[in-house]
């Protein structure tokens, strides 16, 4: 193996990999692993490598805690700055899928849409802020631009080609960069793939961006509001499903009945997707009037007031756009809710009602009863407490469920607890320390 000295560092690392690190997602999305030698790599595919899950935030309790990572190679890249590869996987128990394994839990969600003949292709529009350490974090200062700037407002640029650059090393396409509307705030989309791939997509571009951010000196989030005051990061999902290789959300002139019912489906069980695409104390502090996040339970052509906006494209183009989510979300489970409450939409033939072509933030509170628009949960817990009752999101994550909100529940009394010894309200719009310690690094 040829030895290569990285450019402008004292690393070194081998030509071709060494090292392979088996890249999995805990409860809240976040990736953890282990590096094996690349001589094991087999092994990790055929009998797969045993770990200790116990401490993994959501897993197995340590009294029963051996699961299985077996690697899936479709899935294999290298991390050129690393000189090691990557690949992701699915996790097992006693030679079964393990129940809580996030990825296995899409996957299922997958096979069950598969039988009613539909392919989900879902494209994100990820938003992150780059932040540096000045002692304490600020903002990546002297970025003062806003939405589309160029040149010298816009400081991080070259940052974000950088990042385009590799993303295509690890199978994405990047198609738009841009400085967002917040100070040091900004946006990679790439093309929209398969669900599963889509998923694995959005783990790989937080690992990139998160990496190339840390080389370059700065510290990028993802959490869903840094700052009080300033736009959130959104995670806009644009989702279609498929059927004998056309696209099923196509109508003549708008969107296909197909769509429509789909549509119904998630804006029935909003309330309840909420706890799982947005599901931290502080996506709740993006969902607010002001910056471009729902806050309403509509939808409408074009309208980016609306919690679901139908972009104006009726060819294979036709899809909607989701604009909840946010990049705390654990995409996998997201996902698995996502299609599962727009299955039911079609399955029940569910009208979306509360159509809107009004800007929705500037209704009035009576107008907004008129047309049926409610509103999206406040906080954690009313999301949470949404889900509970929620039949169909339930099973979308199947056992998995249980790991899911006993995790959650904990996370939210902490919040209150917290709230409740710095003798603050439980309706704080404020982002708090708590918040900052438990979810910047998202
Ligand atoms: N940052 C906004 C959000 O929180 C979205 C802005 C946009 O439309 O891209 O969803
Ligand atoms: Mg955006
Ligand atoms: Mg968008």
């Amino acid at each position: 193996n040829e030895i290569v000295k990285a450019e402008g560092t004292d690393e070194v690392y081998t030509k071709s990999p060494r090292f392979i690190q088996l890249i999995f997602v805990d409860i809240n999305g976040v990736p953890k692993g282990m590096e094996i030698p690349a001589s094991r790599y087999e092994e990790a595919i055929t009998d797969g490598i045993t770990f200790d899950g116990s401490s993994i935030p959501g897993f197995q309790g340590i009294e029963d805690s051996d699961l299985i990572f077996k690697a899936d190679p479709s899935t294999y890249a290298e991390i050129p700055w690393e000189g090691i590869a990557r690949v992701y996987g699915y996790i097992y128990k006693d030679e079964k899928p393990y129940h809580a394994d996030p990825r296995g839990v899409l996957r299922k969600v997958l096979e069950r849409l598969e039988k009613e003949g539909f392919t989900a292709y879902i494209g994100p529009e990820p938003e992150f802020y780059l932040f540096k350490k000045n002692g304490s974090w600020e903002l990546h200062i002297p970025d003062s631009g806003g939405y589309f700037d160029l040149i010298t407002l816009d400081k991080a640029r070259s940052l974000r080609r950088e990042i385009a650059l590799y993303m295509p090393v690890f199978g994405l396409v990047p198609e738009v960069l841009h400085h967002e509307v917040g100070k040091a705030q900004h946006e990679i989309d790439f093309r929209f793939d398969e669900a599963l791939k889509t998923a694995d997509n959005i783990v790989s571009f937080k690992y990139i961006v998160k990496a190339i951010a840390e080389m370059r000196g700065l510290y990028a989030t993802f959490m869903p509001k840094p700052l009080y005051g300033m736009p959130g990061n959104g995670m806009h999902l644009h989702i279609s499903l498929w059927k004998g290789g056309e696209n099923a959300f196509k109508g003549e002139d708008e969107l296909s009945e197909t769509a429509l019912y789909f549509l119904g489906g998630i804006l029935k069980h909003a309330k309840a997707l909420a706890a799982i695409t947005n599901p931290t104390v502080n996506s709740y502090k993006r969902l607010v009037p002001g910056y471009e996040a729902p806050v309403y339970i509509s939808w409408g052509y074009r309208n980016r007031s609306a919690l679901v906006r139908v972009p104006a494209f009726w060819g294979d183009g036709a899809r909607i756009e989701y604009r909840c989510p946010d990049p705390s979300a654990n995409p996998y489970f997201a996902f698995a809710a996502i299609l599962m409450a727009g299955l039911d939409g079609i399955k029940r033939k569910i009208e979306p009602d509360a159509y809107v072509e009004e800007n929705v933030y500037k209704m009035s509170e009576s107008r907004r009863e008129e047309l049926g628009i409610d509103t999206l949960p406040g906080s954690l817990g009313e999301a949470l407490e949404e889900l509970r009752k929620d039949k169909v999101v339930k099973e979308a994550l199947g056992k998995a469920y249980e790991n899911f909100i006993s995790y959650k529940e904990l996370e939210w009394e902490r919040y209150v607890e917290y709230l409740e010894s710095k003798e603050l309200p439980l309706e704080t719009k404020k982002v708090t320390e708590w918040e900052l310690e438990r979810y910047f690094h998202i």
